[in-house]
């Protein structure tokens, strides 16, 4: 080979090692490019993620039974007032005489009034569905009389698991009624004599989806300790960000399964 020949062999190599590194410098510079885009997306699919926050479905509804008793209810009245929370109150027909400004205060307040029956005595009430449902519609007279409002909604006392099934079930929905149950306890009905914490404690087991807590409270003139365990629950549901509802003849039905 002679010189030129080499020269210009020489030249050739040169080219194509030049274009080579062109090559290399442009693939790299794409793969640093790409890796910059990523790096962009990588916070927008964070700050995506904390805006998620944003609609919930965890839904926390409060009731309290029984009542509305002098002391008890209104203290109840009270802490609701101060946590800005709406709850429901299931009403006892009899308890309502002489305390109607309660029952009132309950309604003007914006909670919910539920049906309870008129007299809680369970041989009564459970004789037979006209008993029961008659019961419901005096305690609604009485609700009536004092608020101008009829509550369509109902609890059983003792909850309605072997009280409910096809047939009562129809007529309790003819009269426009709807049945709510619980699926949190937190047994201040069973024992009044709970301590705080253990009330509290109660509070945190969720039967069923987890998404809706029925939490059953009592408000009877012997429920001192659940008034001081109610702020305690309350940040519970609330620190795991629950939003608090009362019920009202949206809220879906929610009665345990039953056996024809
Ligand atoms: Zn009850």
């Amino acid at each position: 080979m002679n010189y030129k020949n080499q020269s210009i062999l020489l030249i050739f190599i040169s080219a194509i090692v030049s274009i080579l590194l062109i090559c290399l410098l442009l693939i790299s510079n794409y793969i640093i490019n790409d890796l910059k885009i990523n790096d962009v997306f990588i916070p927008i699919t964070t700050s995506l993620k904390d805006v998620g926050e944003i609609p919930t479905s965890k839904f926390a509804y409060l009731t309290f039974d029984d009542g509305p008793t002098h002391v008890v209810t209104p203290a109840i009245l009270d802490i609701l007032k101060k946590e800005n929370v709406k709850a429901t109150f299931f009403v006892v027909g009899k308890e309502i005489e002489g305390r109607e400004n309660i029952l009132k205060r309950i309604y003007t307040e914006g909670h919910s009034i539920g049906l309870h029956t008129y007299s809680h005595n369970f041989k009564k009430i459970y004789r037979s569905c006209d008993e029961f449902i008659g019961e419901m519609k005096k305690t609604s007279d009485k609700v009536k009389e004092v608020t101008g409002f009829s509550p369509k909604i109902i609890r059983f006392p003792g909850g309605s698991s072997k009280r409910l099934n096809d047939f009562t079930l129809i007529d309790i929905h003819k009269n426009n009624y709807k049945v709510y149950d619980w699926n949190v306890n937190i047994c201040d009905g069973i024992n009044p004599n709970l301590s705080v914490s253990e009330l509290i404690k109660n509070s945190h087991t969720i039967k069923g989806n987890k998404n809706e807590a029925i939490i059953l409270m009592h408000c009877n003139s012997n429920n001192k300790t659940t008034v001081k365990a109610l702020s305690g629950i309350i940040k519970y549901y609330h620190d795991l960000g629950y939003t608090f509802k009362a019920i009202t003849t949206s809220t879906p039905e929610y009665y345990y399964r039953f056996k024809n």
